[in-house]
């Protein structure tokens, strides 16, 4: 493995992972596609179960392919160790079952991605775990929602769709003095934006579905943990829930994963570009994007992100009617959920990804009908500006 730890993101990005090919060192990492690892005796396999010699078993319970993207991501969040998961969900879900039990209590972001507030709700109320979804921009509202037997704070920042921000310094603070952990979802900035453990966060996750694969054919998530306890924390879970990742997914998210860089920054300069190209026009009533001063927490955004990233929220004049002519109209972006993706999406959250929640709860989330979530790609920003230009003149 090269010696990265102290290089720059970009170095990082490229070189970090150690390549599990020892035998022929072939430069791109082998993908090792087997389910099982063979034994040179009975003595071995049973030292391996025991934890007294290092190497592979089984693949839920590791396997090399999984283990270089696990350290290249690890490496880019600067934490502890990293476990990939099958889905961002599974992500999700595992770290839920990891610090949530019977009586527990979780304070998360109102408007999180649909399903990561749903399973608490549907499922693991079921099992006893209680939980308030509040407005974690204002930090007093957290401070509030806290109860003796809160275990987890869990935040995504920026949200989805609403674009709004949490403070995450402040709400690790609010955390541990209650003795809980923060959780962030880091999905919507990637590392190469927002580092949250450097802000006091605890457990990091990422639907890699999303910008870490970003070429938009993978269904992938991770956990990062930032200490050796609380990765062994999540480790025996997810490896008994079985939501873990499979070699050729992480090939492929490993590969995808060496352009972040600079699919990161070209989707933003174009995203950049479209907010204020859109906050100028006539017929849209109002743009979300934290690289706009109009942002209310345009201050928030300078201080804990790196750049504003790819996502916008816009409304526009004669609200859901007018948003569905944009979508249905477009040439350039792809009308589909999902996001981070190397080419750009649109799609209305009310009726797709947030769907899954009550009116009322999306209505006090700020996910109105009339909101359309544009995922900023990477292609020529004159094309997108062009057509995003030409749909606004048929409202
Ligand atoms: C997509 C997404 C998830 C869920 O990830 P999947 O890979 O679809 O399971 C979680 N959080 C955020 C912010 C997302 O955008």
């Amino acid at each position: 493995m090269k010696n990265i730890q102290n290089k720059g993101l970009e170095t990082k990005i490229t070189h970090s992972g150690a390549n599990p090919d020892k035998t022929y060192g072939s430069a791109a990492p082998p993908i090792y596609q087997s389910s099982t690892f063979s034994f040179e005796s009975a003595d071995q396999g049973a030292a391996r179960f025991a934890g007294q010699e290092a190497g592979y078993i089984y693949t839920r319970l590791g396997n090399p392919t999984i283990n270089a993207l696990e350290e290249a991501v690890a490496t880019l969040e600067n934490g502890c160790g990293a476990l990939a998961t099958a889905s961002g969900m599974a992500a999700v879900t595992t770290v839920y079952m990891a610090f949530l039990e019977q009586g527990a209590h979780m304070v998360g972001t109102d408007s999180v991605y649909g399903p990561s507030r749903v399973v608490i709700e549907k499922e693991f109320s079921r099992f006893g775990v209680e939980y308030d979804f509040v407005d974690t921009a204002d930090p007093e509202i957290v401070q509030q929602a806290m109860k003796p037997n809160t275990k987890m704070v869990y935040i995504e920042t920026p949200a989805n769709p609403t674009i709004k921000l949490t403070d995450i310094q402040a709400c690790a603070d609010i955390a541990h003095e209650h003795g809980a952990i923060l959780v962030v979802d880091n999905t919507f900035m990637t590392p190469v934006l927002q580092r949250p453990f450097e802000l006091g966060a605890d457990v990091i996750i990422h639907s890699m579905t999303k910008a870490l694969n970003g070429h938009t054919d993978v269904v992938a998530g991770i956990i990062i943990a930032k200490t050796e306890e609380l990765f062994n924390k999540i480790r025996p879970v997810l490896r008994s829930m079985g939501g873990t990742m499979d070699p050729h997914q992480s090939w492929l998210v490993l590969r995808g994963l060496r352009t972040l860089g600079m699919r990161v920054e070209k989707a933003q300069e174009n995203a950049i570009r479209l907010a204020e190209f859109l906050e100028q026009h006539p017929k849209v009533e109002w743009v979300r994007f934290p690289g706009l001063e109009s942002h209310p927490q345009h201050d928030l955004a300078r201080r804990q992100m790196d750049g504003p990233g790819f996502m916008i929220s816009f409304g526009v004049v004669g609200g859901a009617a007018a948003g569905k002519t944009i979508m249905d109209n477009v040439e350039v972006p792809t009308l589909a959920v999902s996001l981070g993706g190397y080419e750009s999406l649109i799609q209305h959250p009310a009726s797709m990804t947030h769907a899954g929640m009550s009116k009322t709860d999306q209505e006090k989330a700020g996910i109105s009908a009339g909101l359309v979530r544009l995922s900023v790609g990477c292609e020529t920003a004159e094309d997108l500006e062009t057509d995003l230009a030409r749909c606004l003149d048929l409202i």
